[in-house]
């Protein structure tokens, strides 16, 4: 690990300064960062603190949905009574994630920056091919160990996970960043590796996440993170999905669907075909396991992965059902 300096942050706009400055990284929780820094992943020469910052901290929900600074801690909003309530599928994703000493640590803007798990990535000394932290150096991975890499949105760049869940729940729920002195929707924020998968959100010099924003929805409300892994806990998805319904008065007939998938793409992925197959049809459970094989559409395997377009379409279903049950 390098030497670096430290800066105390006096403001936001203190903050948004010094990160602009080449070489400077922001310290939220630090769960992250620390351990990349560890790695040699991540090089900083300044690190900004802005974990005291005022005002980041706050969680405000009512009718119209939920604004949660971007230094709320994890398990602060996991257990909040109106997230719980009206956002059952985020506060479930949160509490699924990492262990409860990181949960207290680490904050809701770190979580969404947080980086791959891609083991090639997170070890330089052994694999200095990997074009995410070295441009232009190949990728170890393909042709390499791939059992927890993706099988969808890959290219033939990179083929790393996006390891978060708490992202998961807010892609399906249409959320909103806001970075400082713009707002981008969430799943515009996460970028596909393409030919450039160093670069993976859609954040500026200068920006820094503030707050999410999530609107308030029947399907929000009628919700649930389903993670499979494997251990039941402290361990990252084999495949995810955030579900949220909402029935016709009949309470069987869909009339919302959001579906959004985890542990198998290289960026939080809507599921926007199985959405539209079931909007408007009877919730029935051979129709929905049909659908259901939508949501790995496209998907291109690396041989140990291949479970994965097998396991994601079964985890979407069991999902979806069990929202079903609760009509
Ligand atoms: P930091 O480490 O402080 O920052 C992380 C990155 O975000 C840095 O690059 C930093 O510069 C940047 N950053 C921080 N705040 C902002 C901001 N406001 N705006 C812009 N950039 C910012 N996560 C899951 O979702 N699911 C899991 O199952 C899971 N398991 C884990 C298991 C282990 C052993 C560990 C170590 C981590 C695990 N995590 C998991 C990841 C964990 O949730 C993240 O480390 C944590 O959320 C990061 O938050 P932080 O505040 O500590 O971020
Ligand atoms: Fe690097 Fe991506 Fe290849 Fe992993 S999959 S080694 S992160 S380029």
């Amino acid at each position: 690990m390098r030497d670096f300096s430290y800066l105390h942050a006096g403001s936001v706009d203190a903050a948004r300064q010094a990160a602009a400055l080449p070489g400077a990284m922001l310290l939220a929780g630090g769960t992250t960062l620390v351990d990349l820094a560890k790695c040699g992943v991540a090089e900083p020469e300044t690190v900004v603190d802005i974990t005291h910052l005022r005002g980041l901290d706050t969680i405000a929900v009512d009718d119209r949905g939920a604004t949660i600074g971007a230094l709320a801690r994890m398990s602060q909003v996991a257990d909040h009574a109106d997230i719980k309530s009206r956002f059952p599928a985020v506060s479930e994703a949160l509490w699924q994630a990492a262990s409860a000493q990181l949960r207290n640590m680490a904050t809701i803007g770190g979580n969404l920056m947080q980086r791959t798990r891609c083991p090639y990535f997170r070890d330089p000394a052994n694999f200095p091919a990997c074009n995410k932290r070295s441009p232009g150096s190949g990728c170890s991975a393909i042709g390499g160990v791939t059992r927890g890499h993706a099988v969808l949105g890959t290219s033939e760049a990179c083929i790393a996970t996006y390891p978060g869940d708490l992202a998961v729940a807010l892609v399906a729920f249409d959320a909103i960043l806001h970075l400082g002195d713009r707002q981008v929707a969430v799943d515009d924020f996460f970028l596909p590796p393409g030919s450039t998968p160093e670069r993976e959100h859609a954040i500026e010099p200068g920006e820094m996440i503030t707050a999410i924003g999530i609107p308030a929805s029947a399907a929000a409300r009628r919700s649930t993170y389903l993670k499979v892994r494997d251990r039941q806990s402290y361990e990252f998805a084999a495949a995810s999905a955030a579900v949220g319904i909402e029935f016709e008065a009949d309470g069987r007939t869909i009339r919302d669907l959001r579906v959004a998938l985890g542990g198998v793409a290289t960026k939080p992925w809507r599921a926007r075909a199985v959405e539209e197959a079931l909007k408007g049809k009877v919730l029935e459970p051979e129709v929905v396991r049909q659908a259901s094989l939508l949501a790995v559409e496209g998907a291109v395997d690396h041989g140990a992965n291949h479970y994965k377009i097998e396991l994601a379409p079964r985890v979407v279903a069991r999902a979806i059902l069990k929202m079903g049950e609760t009509a």
